[in-house]
């Protein structure tokens, strides 16, 4: 299977030369040419198999230059107990009759981006020994708070790699940073931007689209690439698990096989939901796709009423890894949704670039809209989200997670659609104790780690050791740096 860029401009590509390189030259994305189908009875079959082996399936309608035995042997790794210390990496569970919560956070970080990022290296160093590469890629990770340390702990001392991190000054959990500024290993690099997010993700594109560097960088054998969900090999593993989960729906008997379920999703560079539009497209039976933002609704507005702006105030919210005002996923969806017409995904682009907005007319908003439903709720309606789930139903979730079920809630109250739902649980509650306590309604410290014993204690749960390890570990990246000084940064780390 090719990939193409979804602006059009350049040659199709292998599935390992998308991973290599991250970005399209012509700044696009990677998309397959054409998509694989996935048939009620190759669903029947994932049903008996493994979260590795349905995952190496999956992976291999979409990876075909790997062979299946090395992509089993990947997952089988990169899922396995030395990471995902429970039986099923992806767990369905049951929140209501109706709703089941997909529980994407028991990998090494806590968050659901371990489900690409323990894989990625894997299939990087595959990448990088069959096309015969040999210089040293190096990966440049722009982080809202867990692509950050998902990214290290799968690349950190991976041969022939060097990494490094950008986050916003400010903007993470303390968790999220010390899970980060702790990192150990002799290739790694982290740095907070003064700035937010969208910063640091625009000068992470801009080191990529500067030729010049990538050619100096070249001659001095090193290869730039990216471990943010621009890049294939981060979605991809993604679609795996909305397979291995509507599978685990049907054998719990929760859904019929082939039933339509609905799928709601906490929202920020729209690659998660994306993983989930790709997986329907290719036949998984869902129905509806709820895109969950919070206060930065750029993408609830966006998918009601076809305009794209990001000139709108920028907050820091409960919820930080979804605050994000540039979706970099969303031009994957404007490319499979007009018919794979790249010039239109051209211009908008540039119109984002140039103006921050652009509007999508009619015909082409309608078919998204005939997919994708969309809503966003403020921290006042997060924090009554954690305390219901916990009243209610007696099940701890985190800030992102409850934006997606409140707009869920309200998706179901304003349009009776009662279909079987998978709430997408993206992040583990200890990575925001402070937040999750305040929902609670309980005293929240100054510190972190009283916070993490005190929800602890509150809710008789044990938060992953992952986390409370990182108590009185040496913070060893204590760096800030300009957005504009990110390309100088780089090149002084690389001595290059
Ligand atoms: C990254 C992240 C999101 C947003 O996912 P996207 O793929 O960027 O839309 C939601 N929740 C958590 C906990 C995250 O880490």
């Amino acid at each position: 299977m090719q990939y193409i860029s979804t602006r059009g401009g350049h040659r199709p590509v292998s599935a390992q030369e998308a991973i290599l390189k991250g970005l399209a030259p012509d700044g696009g994305l990677y998309l397959p040419q054409e998509l694989p189908s996935l048939s009620l009875s190759d669903l029947n079959r994932f049903t008996k198999l493994s979260y590795p082996e349905r995952a190496a399936s999956v992976l291999s309608l979409f990876l075909t230059d790997y062979t299946y035995e090395e992509l089993l042997a990947c997952a089988s790794r990169a899922y396995g107990p030395a990471s995902f210390p429970v039986q099923n990496p992806a767990p369905v569970s049951a929140l209501t009759d109706r709703v089941s919560l997909l529980e994407l956070y028991h990998g090494p970080t806590c968050a659901f981006k371990d489900f690409a990022l323990q894989i990625l290296p894997l299939l990087l160093g595959g990448a990088l020994q069959k096309t015969g590469e040999t210089r040293t890629a190096v990966i440049l990770t722009a982080t809202s708070g867990d692509t950050g340390k998902a990214a290290l702990s799968g690349f950190a001392d991976a041969a022939g790699t060097r990494i490094a991190v950008f986050y916003p000054e400010g903007g993470t959990s303390v968790i999220q940073r010390l899970q980060m500024t702790t990192q150990k290993g002799a290739n790694v690099l982290v740095l907070a931007v003064k700035g937010n997010f969208d910063d640091a993700q625009n000068g992470v594109k801009a080191i990529f689209s500067d030729a010049a560097l990538g050619e100096r960088l070249s001659r001095q054998d090193f290869l730039l690439t990216s471990a943010n969900s621009i890049n294939w090999g981060r979605l991809a593993p993604q679609i795996a698990y909305y397979v291995s989960a509507y599978c685990d729906m049907a054998v719990s008997g929760r859904i019929a096989m082939g039933e339509p379920i609905n799928v709601a999703v906490p929202t920020g560079n729209f690659g998660n939901i994306l993983a989930c539009y790709i997986a329907k497209l290719c036949g998984l039976p869902i129905g509806r796709l709820l895109c969950a933002s919070n206060e930065n609704d750029v993408l609830t507005e966006f998918l009601t009423t076809g305009v794209y702006n990001r000139n709108r105030p920028f907050h820091v919210t409960l919820s930080p890894s979804m605050d994000i005002l540039i979706s970099s996923n969303l031009e994957r969806l404007l490319y499979l949704i007009s018919g794979g017409d790249s010039e239109k995904v051209a211009s908008s682009m540039r119109s984002l670039a140039e103006e921050g907005s652009y509007t999508i007319a009619g015909e082409t908003l309608a078919r998204i809209q005939d997919s994708f439903s969309a809503g966003s709720a403020n921290d006042a309606r997060t924090l009554a989200a954690i305390y219901d789930a916990w009243v209610r139903y007696g099940r701890l979730i985190d800030p992102h997670t409850a934006v997606a079920l409140r707009v869920y809630q309200e998706f179901v109250q304003n349009t009776g659609d009662s279909a079987p739902t998978l709430i997408v649980s993206t992040a583990s509650p200890f990575k925001f104790p402070a937040s999750v306590l305040r929902a609670l309604r309980q005293p929240v410290s100054g510190d972190d780690f009283a916070n993490l014993d005190a929800l602890s204690r509150y809710t008789r749960l044990r938060a992953p050791d992952s986390l409370s390890l990182l108590r009185g570990t040496a913070e060893r990246f204590t760096g800030t740096v300009e957005k504009e000084s990110m390309k100088d940064a780089i090149q002084e780390w690389l001595g290059a």
